[in-house]
């Protein structure tokens, strides 16, 4: 960024109204849009209201509107505020998905205490979405032309199955450059793990329990696969680290086996999840868990397994840490602290390997607050998001 435009940050960062970001956050926080994870999308659990409410404020601030269910009623929104040219392209992308609220008391009712605002989806992720709106607000009231596009992006589904997100790769738009407002209390996220997730199944022979020694036991079984499986985590720290997401990790999650306990049971099944690195393959995990199960079948000939297809399989997300926008972000985040800023890895996974254009993540809020039952963002986060995005929107199309 030359001087002029250090001069042009200068003065519109001044005109951040956090008023004006906070009242559209609370806004956004009162009107539910739960996920519906495996039930139906309806009122109160569905993206649609706000998808409309975020298109209106979008519409308001002169940004040509559309959008795309990827769903009934779980819809994709796009704002864009168009330049003197096509390229290059910058996207700021958010959810509007929120998970659920049982047992969270008064999640729509925003409200503000000690410098920050509580209720579901504050932090997850309507915190992004209302400083998006707020860049695009100083744009327009200063009338900044840009020279590339500027798209404002409402996802669906980035709690579940993220539907959306991969409807946008499908369908576009695609932009040069994308930022993700995900809570990362504001550290410049290039790069993710991905998940992976699959089963593995033990079979055995099912007999009375009373003659246990005539049947042959798949939760037995299971317990050698458990073991053979116990000391995975060490091999993965063993192997070359990912400079910024460090290790692969595995965790066994979910064991079913048996229905009755007078049968010796003849299946039992385990879930695991793998975080995989950038650049790991879901064959190369396949071929980790069978290179130490077959091993199992020398001393039990009748020993069988089976792995599933992926029951989870979201991809991890690498962008170099040189791209222009993760460049642009971490000199906005030393602009304004003061602080030299390190790129670093996101600790979730995102919308970001799907939406087809190169991603980081970086938004207000923290993590330790997102699903959390009560929810929160602080405000001072919320001025310094506004204003880092100011920045690299500045910088990249002006
Ligand atoms: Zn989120």
């Amino acid at each position: 960024m030359d001087e002029q435009g250090l001069a042009q940050f200068t003065s519109l960062s001044e005109s951040v109204s956090t008023e004006s970001v906070k009242a559209r956050l609370k806004e956004m926080i009162a009107i539910p849009s739960e996920n519906p994870m495996a039930g139906e999308p309806r009122p109160g659990h569905r993206e649609k209201e706000l998808g409309e409410y975020y298109l209106e404020q979008m519409n308001q601030l002169g940004m040509a509107i559309s959008s795309r269910d990827a769903a009934p009623g779980r819809p994709n929104v796009f704002g864009v505020r168009h330049g003197d040219s096509e390229r290059p392209s910058l996207m700021l992308c958010g959810h509007l998905d929120t998970v659920p609220t049982e047992g969270y008391v008064d999640p729509y009712s925003p409200h503000e205490q000690s410098g920050r605002i509580y209720g579901r989806g504050s932090c997850d992720m309507k915190a992004g979405l209302a400083c998006y709106l707020e860049v695009v607000r100083l744009l327009q009231e200063a009338d900044v032309s840009l020279k590339g596009t500027l798209i404002l992006c409402g996802v669906a589904d980035e709690e579940w199955q993220m539907i959306g997100s991969r409807e946008i790769g499908r369908n576009g738009p695609i932009a040069d450059q994308c930022i993700i407002g995900e809570p990362s209390d504001l550290a410049v996220c290039p790069a993710h793990k991905g998940q992976h997730g699959l089963f593995i199944r033990t079979f055995g022979k099912a007999v009375h329990s009373s003659i246990p020694e005539q049947g042959e036991n798949a939760i037995e079984r299971m317990a050698l696969v458990i073991n053979a499986l116990s000391d995975y985590n060490e091999e993965l720290a063993s192997r070359e680290p990912h400079p910024l997401c460090g290790h692969g990790r595995y965790s066994p999650g979910v064991i079913r086996g048996g229905d009755l306990v007078s049968a010796v049971p003849d299946f039992c099944e385990l879930e695991i999840d793998r975080r995989l690195l950038p650049g790991d393959r879901a064959e190369d995990v396949r071929q980790d868990i069978k290179r130490r199960l077959e091993p199992l079948k020398v001393d039990d000939p009748g020993f069988r397994y089976e792995i599933s297809d992926p029951s989870w399989d979201i991809p991890a997300n690498d962008l170099p840490v040189s791209s222009p926008v993760v460049r642009s972000l971490l000199t906005s985040a030393q602009v304004l602290t003061d602080i030299p800023a390190q790129a670093c890895a996101f600790p979730g996974s995102t919308d970001a390997p799907h939406l087809g254009s190169p991603a980081v993540v970086c938004g207000p809020g923290s993590l330790a607050q997102a699903h959390s039952l009560n929810e929160y963002v602080e405000i001072e986060q919320l001025t310094r998001a506004t204003r880092m995005y100011l920045h690299t929107v500045l910088d990249l199309l002006t």
